[in-house]
């Protein structure tokens, strides 16, 4: 059972980290790396048409090209959309120091 001041912490912490805007990656000084696995892409296309911020072009065998990564925002959606588990994205590095105290 949680504490109340420790749930407290958490849903505080929770809605900060919810009011936060993107931070668009062009703002970070290293685009983030986006991997398509090639041998598991069917080429349905849905991370090129989910993908809000238009990172990604096809290539001429239809395979999806991640060729605009400065404008990613790590929203995710060509990853949890993939049907095949086909497109990483890496994800920032974590600061310890916002870490959740524990209870
Ligand atoms: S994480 Fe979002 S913005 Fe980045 S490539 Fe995927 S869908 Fe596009
Ligand atoms: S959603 Fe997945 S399977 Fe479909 S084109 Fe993109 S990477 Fe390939």
């Amino acid at each position: 059972m949680l504490k109340k001041a420790t749930l407290r912490t958490l849903m505080e912490e929770i809605n900060r980290i919810a009011n936060q805007p993107c931070i668009p990656a062009s703002s970070s000084k290293t685009p983030p790396q986006i991997t398509i696995h090639t041998k598991w892409c069917k080429k349905c296309g849905i991370c090129i048409a989910f993908c809000p911020k238009k990172v990604f072009d096809v290539d001429d065998v239809g395979l999806p090209l991640a060729n605009r990564p400065e404008l990613c925002i790590r929203c995710m959606l060509c990853v949890i959309r993939c049907p095949d588990f086909s497109v990483d994205v890496d994800r920032p590095a974590e600061n310890p120091e916002k870490k959740i105290p524990g209870p």
